[in-house]
């Protein structure tokens, strides 16, 4: 019988609504269950060793798998970090578990971990850009995990899986391809270190009201046909693919159920973007088919 080869995990979680967490075990199809527990391909599979929302253990023993992980199974484990990081006051807005008697800054997780891990995933917008938390005025120092890294000097290879939550299928399908063919290559991945499979195309190329977009229709109030860009749709600069694979096991998403796109997996989200109902100005919004123009050419 061949060998199963297992890649072990550490999920940590900072300063988090854990709707990342209750997102990603809502997948459907492959379910979380596949990933964990299921071989994704004969002989690949991942052993989930801490995930704080999910699992049964509590107190030093659970801590002492993250240290164990880290040392024992360097350059081979996966980390997840679910959340933003809290960078002020030496990280300490933010700890988990203790050290000496001393509760661990979670800053010093990510870095000591991330420097160990075979590759990080960010998950979430917050894990990624710092999210909600980090708008302005930002007392805590929250940060994302591309941030902290640069500034601690850690190279590991890093995914972000932006979102508000994040799909779960942008989770667990980057996790299967992982398990299937590898970490990803730095060309399937644009310049936000996001997988072009899933956020790949602007919200707004694929909006089924870009029609009314193209012919100046815009809706007045919620609930009126018409493109809802005068009432701050944020969707003609969101890179996601939410339109076509919609939410909820493909039922619905924002725009169909007659809200604007927040633009919730951008960088900029949300200080930058505006308000959730101010009509973005600053930007250059494209006409039918110039994106795919710049795209080719
Ligand atoms: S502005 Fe928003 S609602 Fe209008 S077409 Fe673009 S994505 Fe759709
Ligand atoms: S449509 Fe926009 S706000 Fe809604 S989930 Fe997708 S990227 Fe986020």
């Amino acid at each position: 019988m061949s060998e199963v080869r297992e890649i072990p995990t550490l999920w940590i979680q900072g300063g988090t609504c854990s709707g990342c967490s209750v997102s990603v075990l809502n997948a459907v199809a492959p379910s979380v269950k596949n990933i964990l527990i299921d071989e994704v391909v004969p002989g690949n599979h991942i052993n989930l060793r801490f995930q704080a929302t999910i699992m049964a253990g509590a107190g030093d023993p659970v801590i002492r798998v993250l240290e164990e992980t880290g040392e024992g199974k360097a350059g081979k484990f996966l980390l997840v970090v679910e959340g933003e990081i809290p960078t002020a006051e030496g990280g300490g807005y933010c700890c988990v578990g203790e050290k000496d008697e001393h509760p661990v800054p979670f800053r010093d997780w990510v870095v000591e971990l991330g420097r160990k891990a075979m590759a990080v995933i960010a998950l979430g917008t917050c894990a990624c850009f710092g999210g909600i938390p980090s708008g302005r005025p930002n007392p805590t120092g929250a940060k994302g995990v591309m941030d902290v890294f640069k500034e601690a000097g850690v190279d590991t290879p890093l995914i972000n899986i932006p979102g508000c939550p994040p799909h779960p299928d942008w989770f667990v399908g980057t996790v299967a391809k992982i398990l299937i063919s590898g970490l990803p290559k730095p060309e399937e991945l644009d310049d936000w270190l996001r997988p072009k499979d899933f956020y790949g195309t602007l919200i707004h190329e694929n909006c089924p009201r870009r029609a009314y977009f193209d012919e100046g229709k815009f809706a007045k109030k919620f609930g009126e046909p018409g493109c809802l860009y005068e009432l701050g749709c944020k969707g003609p600069i969101t890179y996601a693919d939410c339109p076509l694979r919609k939410w909820n096991n493909g039922t619905n998403w924002c725009i169909d159920a007659g809200m604007g796109c927040q633009g919730c997996t951008q960088p900029e989200f949300p200080d930058f973007l505006g308000s959730f109902y101010e009509k973005i100005t600053d930007v250059d919004v494209p006409k039918i088919g110039e994106y795919w123009k710049k795209r080719e050419g």
